[in-house]
């Protein structure tokens, strides 16, 4: 990592430091202002494989190993921009019971590139697990899924500038932790295949990390006390905390203490080589930071009216936000 990238980093740990989740406990009628380009297809649990990105190595050029790929033509072509979104990980990506739609921080984004494109938005819903992999095989175009970009993933898929910034937390029974040394001994669940994994592994050696396929399912286990807390992303704990709020019998009881253990920077994931997709992304997402509507976006989601109300800090995207540069 490059010592201004270092740097970066740090500056952007100590505004995010600042930050801390205080769960109001009025819900919000979530609007998007995004005018969304069509209706969006209603979830499903197991993505459908379409047809890879079409892959035509030019004819009069070596063959190398990282494939042509134009995912912006093929999108165009098909009139669709297919999108991995996780459907269980409020306020990123879920579905909403009553329309059977998907909604959330990353399917607004989402929304906005598909407008922007004059197309469809079409969403499928990935774990943890599989997002990387559906990428890569053109199950998806885009991936909008909580990702933290990870020098270990740019060597599998290219990343956009980062569009979110959050951190390791814990969830976990009120008053229960008030410093890392307390983790010693217990069992701190997280979902398997994200970062947290490796992050939990590292800050707590002495504690048993027990790897869970989603969140909710990590939530219950934490309510029967099977383990003592929960470890992600502040952003996505606040959102499990709202419906751990919401519900009489569990309100009060769990808090996120203020521990936080990492700096997660979230960017769009595209295939590696697709440089004109991955221009066109990030020119959006500058457009619409300066436009005002990344801001709008964060509001709704996050703002102080919202379920998860958390503070943007100094955060913007920009294309000087990326740990990989
Ligand atoms: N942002 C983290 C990641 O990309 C954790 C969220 C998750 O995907 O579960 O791994």
């Amino acid at each position: 990592m490059k010592r201004t990238t270092l740097l970066i980093f740090i500056a952007l740990a100590l505004v995010g430091a600042a930050c801390g989740p205080t769960i109001s406990d009025k819900p919000v009628v979530v609007t998007p202002t995004v005018d969304k380009p069509v209706a969006s297809a209603p979830a499903v649990d197991t993505p459908t494989v379409s047809k890879p990105a079409v892959v035509t190595p030019a004819e009069d050029k070596p063959v190398v190993s990282t494939p042509t790929v134009n995912t912006l033509a093929s999108i165009k072509a098909k009139g669709v921009l297919v999108a991995g979104v996780r459907g269980t990980a409020p306020p990123f990506g879920t579905v909403n019971p009553n329309t059977k739609m998907n909604e959330g921080y990353d399917v607004d984004f989402v929304l906005y590139l598909a407008k922007k494109l004059g197309v469809k938005a079409e969403f499928r819903i990935v774990t943890a697990v599989n997002r990387i992999p559906l990428l890569m095989d053109g199950s998806i175009d885009i991936l909008a899924a909580a990702l933290t970009i990870t020098p270990e993933r740019t060597q599998q898929i290219d990343f956009s500038h980062a569009y979110f910034m959050t951190g390791k937390k814990f969830l976990a029974p009120t008053g229960m932790f008030k410093s890392l040394i307390e983790f010693n001994g217990k069992k701190v669940g997280t979902s398997r295949g994200s970062t947290s994994e490796r992050v939990m592994v590292a800050v707590l050696p002495t504690a048993e990390i027990v790897p869970f396929d989603d969140y909710p399912k990590a939530v219950v286990a934490l309510q029967q006390k099977k383990i003592h807390a929960v470890a992600t992303d502040e952003a996505i704990l606040a959102g499990q905390l709202y419906l751990l709020e919401k519900n009489p019998a569990t309100r009060g009881k769990f808090e996120i203490p203020d521990l936080r253990v990492s700096t997660e920077l979230y960017g769009l994931g595209i295939r590696k080589g697709d440089t004109n997709f991955l221009e066109f992304v990030n020119k959006t997402l500058i457009e619409m930071e300066e436009s005002g509507e990344a801001k709008a976006i964060f509001q709704r989601w996050f703002g102080r009216n919202s379920e998860c109300p958390i503070r943007r800090g100094g955060f913007t995207i920009t294309k000087n936000v990326s740990p990989t540069e």
